[in-house]
């Protein structure tokens, strides 16, 4: 989805609309979409000066890095974004890029901004920097794999075995 700014008129702009699966292209090692992603924002402008606020809401799955199940869960992110046009386009282009030194100025080419590529990067922006399905997710053991949130494996009981006849090793020893 493009926006001609030729086309915007003095008053905002309201953008609702739903990207099927497969429009917005997030890929990710470790990750996907498995939801539309509904999309509604508000843009206004001043000339080629746009700004964008509003939300997304789409799902997603994921690998959990500690116990390496898939997982689906609803997703959403808000964000509020000025765009200004490349420097190339604009003559004050220069100050502008010295004025706002700010995470969320980004640039479009000053004629047709890019909706998808937006919400493609508030997506990547939004995402966990690591998976893990809940916050005390034990993960699997690093013996014999078996998934620790499902109880206990054998491993631990070995080791406390081990440990007990090491115990009593020594008890003999001692008792002679
Ligand atoms: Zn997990
Ligand atoms: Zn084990």
């Amino acid at each position: 989805m493009f926006i001609e700014v030729e086309d915007l008129k003095q008053e905002l702009l309201h953008v609702q609309h739903v990207f099927p699966i497969g429009e917005i292209r997030f890929s990710h090692e470790d990750a996907g979409l498995t939801e539309p992603v509904a999309v509604d924002f508000v843009l206004t402008h001043q000339d080629r000066n746009l700004r964008v606020d509003g939300s997304l809401e789409t799902g997603i799955r994921f690998r959990c890095s500690r116990c390496t199940k898939e997982f689906s869960k609803a997703f959403s992110a808000h964000f509020d974004l000025t765009y200004l046009p490349q420097p190339r386009w604009s003559n004050e282009g220069a100050e502008i890029e010295l004025k706002y030194d700010d995470m969320e100025i980004a640039y479009y080419d000053g004629v047709a901004f890019d909706v998808n590529l937006m919400i493609l990067e508030q997506i990547e922006l939004a995402m966990p920097m690591n998976f893990i399905c809940r916050e005390d997710c034990r993960g699997l053991c690093y013996k014999c794999g078996a998934d620790l949130n499902e109880g206990s494996c054998l491993c631990k009981n070995e080791e406390i075995n081990s440990r007990m006849s090491v115990l009593l090793e020594f008890k003999k020893k001692t008792d002679k």
